[in-house]
């Protein structure tokens, strides 16, 4: 065994902390996770919560099929049981109509009829762009992207001369939904790399329990301290000292051999001073949107097949999108029912998030009523209940991944203290959280095993 009971401290029970402490553990290291919140909300971000007999994701939601570093640590977990493929089947409003496209089946994809109402040069200069961009593509490091990193959607859509309909139907939808973003601010990259996450993956997986499936599956084989909030890290020669506070409990001051970071990159300064000016500035400057969704329980699936259904901007100014979870697949729901997550726009969120939940339901009713979609959600509701998530997604705006590799290039091989985290240097998906996780367990066992092995 590398880690000979050495003890590491992991900061952070979202999927990126769990997935490093559970590989820090097989590799014989002795773990803890603090997580600040309760076991409720074990994920972070990638949360199960159950209400009235649905599970509800908090936060992500689509596990896509490219996520294959993600399916081996579910296997390697002895979770893998519980996944079941998922629906295929992407949705566009437009014009009145939902336009379907399915991501399994690539003939499909290029017949459908959203491709074909837009013009044929605008798809073949797109597609020539996506297949050199999708080469720079890292999960949890995207700064190989740098070079290629100059100009938001808005700027790309001008510079190639595309129709205004390609930009608001094919490109911004892949920032304003995964990332909660505006195409003018966000990178054109993102907008690929998000296309190629979502559409060219081919294919969703699911659980009959959410998403919550997984970090609840390795928390149970963990040491967790809930309700733990984790007040500074600092570095030593040969130890790392964490402070950490529970209500009602004495300040816990604790050593170990090493220390993972796993809470969103804004936080760290706060928490870990030893950084240095240029760290401090681009994890301060990375920018978040926030998210106000919707849980609507029925006592019935929609007629709407779609398991993604995006609303554009120009289609209404308030909605982004709805997830129909009873469309990734029968066992993600009790049976007869349906359970549907109404997202709204970023800015929309960030504007009114302090509007009672009330006045946010009657708002997506109104704008599902307008839009003539999804007609169940009004007639057949048996429950609604309102989120908001705050840091939601990473918005990676042109020019943020030279910073990000500038930053990679500060993270030494030989500290006792590392962040893992999507949002550290790609984007905010449970993937590139895993991916994160899996990198800094690896790492930091190599470098510990050395560290040892060369005491005199
Ligand atoms: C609304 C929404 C929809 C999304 N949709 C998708 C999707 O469909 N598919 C997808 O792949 N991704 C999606 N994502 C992105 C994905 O959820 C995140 O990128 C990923 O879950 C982040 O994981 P993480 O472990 O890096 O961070 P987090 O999940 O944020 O985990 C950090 C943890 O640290 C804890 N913490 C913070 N500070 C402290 C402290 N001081 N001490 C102790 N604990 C602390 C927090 O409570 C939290 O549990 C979505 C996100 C949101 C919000």
């Amino acid at each position: 065994m590398t880690g000979q009971n050495q003890r590491i401290i992991v900061i952070g029970g979202g999927i990126a902390g769990l997935t490093a402490a559970f590989r820090l553990q097989r590799a014989g290291f002795d773990v803890t996770v603090l997580e600040r919140s309760e076991s409720e909300l074990i994920g972070g971000r990638m949360s199960t919560v159950e209400r009235k007999g649905f599970h509800i994701d908090v936060g992500a939601t689509l596990l896509l099929s490219s996520y294959e570093v993600m399916i081996q640590l579910a296997v390697d977990a002895g979770l893998a049981h519980q996944i079941r493929p998922a629906g295929d089947v992407f949705g566009i409003f437009r014009d009145a109509a939902v336009q379907r496209i399915s991501s399994g089946n690539r003939l499909h994809m290029l017949r459908s009829p959203l491709l074909r109402a837009l013009p044929a040069r605008d798809l073949l200069k797109v597609a020539a762009d996506f297949g050199r961009a999708r080469n720079l593509f890292g999960w949890h490091d995207m700064s190989r992207a740098a070079p290629a990193d100059f100009e938001s959607v808005r700027d790309y859509t001008v510079r190639r001369g595309l129709h205004p309909a390609t930009f608001e139907y094919l490109l911004a939808p892949f920032v304003a939904g995964p990332a909660l973003a505006e195409p003018e601010q966000a990178s054109a990259l993102s907008a690929f790399f998000f296309f190629n996450t979502l559409i060219a993956s081919g294919g969703t997986f699911t659980t009959p329990q959410g998403v919550g499936f997984l970090p609840r599956g390795l928390a149970g084989q963990l040491p967790v301290e809930y309700l733990a909030e984790a007040t500074s890290v600092e570095e030593h020669k040969d130890e790392v000292t964490v402070t950490w506070n529970r209500p009602g409990e004495p300040e816990h001051i604790e050593t170990a051999a090493a220390c993972v970071i796993a809470v969103p990159p804004p936080r760290l300064p706060g928490l870990y001073p030893q950084l240095d000016d240029g760290q401090r500035t681009y994890l301060q400057d990375i920018a978040y949107s926030r998210s106000v969704h919707i849980a609507f329980g029925l006592d019935r699936p929609t007629a709407e097949s779609s398991l993604l259904l995006q609303i554009p901007r120009i289609e209404h100014p308030e909605l982004a999108a709805y997830v129909l979870e009873h469309n990734q697949h029968p066992d993600r729901v009790p049976p007869g029912t349906g359970l549907v997550m109404a997202h709204f726009r970023g800015t929309w969120s960030a504007d009114h998030w302090a509007l009672d939940d009330e006045q946010v339901v009657k708002h997506a009713l109104a704008g599902t009523r307008r839009l003539g979609v999804l007609p169940e959600l009004e007639r057949h509701m048996t429950m609604a209940e309102v989120f908001r998530v705050s840091p939601c997604t990473v918005m990676r705006r042109p020019g943020e991944y030279r910073a990000i590799a500038r930053f990679a290039r500060t993270l030494r091989g030989d500290t006792r203290v590392r962040f893992a985290g999507g949002d550290f240097l790609a984007h905010s998906t449970t993937n590139s959280s895993v991916c994160s996780g899996e990198h800094v367990a690896a790492q930091l066992t190599r470098f510990l095993h050395k560290a040892r092995t060369d005491q005199p």
